[in-house]
């Protein structure tokens, strides 16, 4: 298990190519499916997801790709807000948003 970590950590992201990063795929702890990295960057909002950090850490330099692109005070905002509202909290939160943009 050990060695599996340290090889992911030690996978650079193709220089020249943010794209490529962007196709990655990893399984969602808050949807618990397989999600594009692309998705974590604007998952039904225009902020990146608040877990980008945590979740892609280990499979390429997710820090300096958000800073290349980001504000500063964003990235620095999603270091800090590492708050994990549970399962339950995102399925409350989800049923919310779609309550607000269906009045049917
Ligand atoms: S960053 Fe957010 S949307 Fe992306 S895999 Fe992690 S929890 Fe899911």
């Amino acid at each position: 298990m050990a060695f599996q970590k340290a090889k992911a950590i030690s996978m650079p992201p193709k220089p020249g190519k943010p794209e490529s990063v962007e196709g990655l795929e990893t399984r969602c702890p808050r949807l618990g499916g397989t999600v594009p990295f692309r998705y974590c960057l604007a998952p039904g909002e225009a902020t990146p997801c608040y877990k980008i950090l945590d979740c892609w850490w280990e499979t390429f330099d997710v820090v300096s790709y958000l800073k290349s692109r980001l504000p500063e005070e964003k990235v620095a905002s999603l270091s800090e807000d590492r708050r994990q509202p549970n399962r339950l909290d995102t399925i409350v939160e989800l049923v919310n948003k779609l309550k607000k943009t269906d009045p049917g």
